[in-house]
């Protein structure tokens, strides 16, 4: 194979960038491939590199629908014909992306928030799929529930012993850099991380981040970093607060950097904390003064 495409083992390859393309080869020279970049370009880059190769396009497998998965999804559908699959809320949303900018800002968004990180430009989906194992003609991947990052998140398995992990865990670097990483459900997420570690595939692939072999390290440092942002938020809610203020005291703590769009990514990260550590009865929220403030229970 060419030098686009990087051989993992067997018939499962991939294509380096900033969001990884798994590529899994089956049949008769046809292919399927998970996660298409962030825009018409990378769907160009993915096109030449399975068109070097002599490849047929039958199927794009969205892990999530944020942004940078499915931006080269309408180039490719429009040059192969490709199917495209995702779970049944993702792919509300790659239909219908003004759903992210609207559901992080909660209201019909300003137009700053309606930018190429937040909103991709809408694609087909063909197909819903779920958990389990999926069909292709002649061959059979898994398809593995890996919700948290986002709700309907999955990660797809190949018979070469490959997981494609989505955006399931960050790598060391980022999880050790930022800390508060982007997880819309702490309890799904934690649940994801710990199943993650007990599968045993040969290679892990994320679409951010270093093909492993063991993924466990990487996992751990993910789950200090949700540990560590919890001892935070209930640290800081010894002293009641609104979320507006815990994303100050946070980001001061975790000495984050702010652009509007950060911000509202952070907004959404600290209210799945908050949602998840309040049905602990670690913390509490209440009307105070026509404030909604939390608190350390
Ligand atoms: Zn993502």
């Amino acid at each position: 194979m060419g030098e686009l495409l990087k051989r993992i083992e067997g018939n499962t390859y991939y294509i380096e960038g900033p969001v990884n393309t798994g590529v899994y080869v089956y049949g008769n020279n046809r292919c399927m491939v998970v996660d298409t970049g962030s825009s018409e370009d990378w769907g160009r880059k993915i096109y030449k590199a399975l068109e070097a190769e002599g490849l047929r396009l039958n199927l794009i497998i969205n892990t999530h629908s944020h942004a940078d998965h499915f931006g080269g999804n309408n180039l490719l559908v429009k040059r192969t014909g490709a199917e495209v699959a995702a779970t049944a809320i993702e792919a509300a949303i790659i239909s219908s992306p003004y759903l992210e900018p609207f559901y992080l800002y909660s209201a019909h968004p300003p137009k700053f928030l309606q930018n190429k990180f937040l909103m991709g430009k809408e694609s087909p989906v063909d197909r819903i799929i779920a958990p389990g194992k999926l069909e292709l003609e002649g061959a059979e991947v898994d398809i593995v529930d890996l919700k948290g990052h986002s709700p309907g998140q999955i990660g797809v398995g190949t018979p070469d012993g490959v997981l494609m992990t989505g955006d399931a865990c960050f790598s060391a670097q980022i999880a050790q850099k930022y800390k508060l990483l982007y997880f819309t459900n702490i309890g799904d997420t934690l649940d994801t991380l710990k199943n993650i570690k007990e599968t045993d595939y040969s290679y892990y692939l994320p679409c951010h981040g270093d093909l492993e072999t063991d993924i466990r390290a990487v996992v751990d440092v993910n789950l200090n970093a949700i540990n560590e942002v919890m001892g935070i938020i209930r640290w800081e809610l010894l002293r009641p607060m609104t979320r507006e203020e815990l994303g100050s005291a946070v980001s001061e703590r975790l000495d984050i950097q702010l652009n509007r769009t950060q911000y509202y990514l952070n907004q959404s990260c600290l209210a799945a904390y908050l949602s998840y550590m309040t049905d602990l009865g670690m913390v509490k929220g209440r009307i105070e003064g026509r404030r909604m403030v939390w608190e350390a229970v």
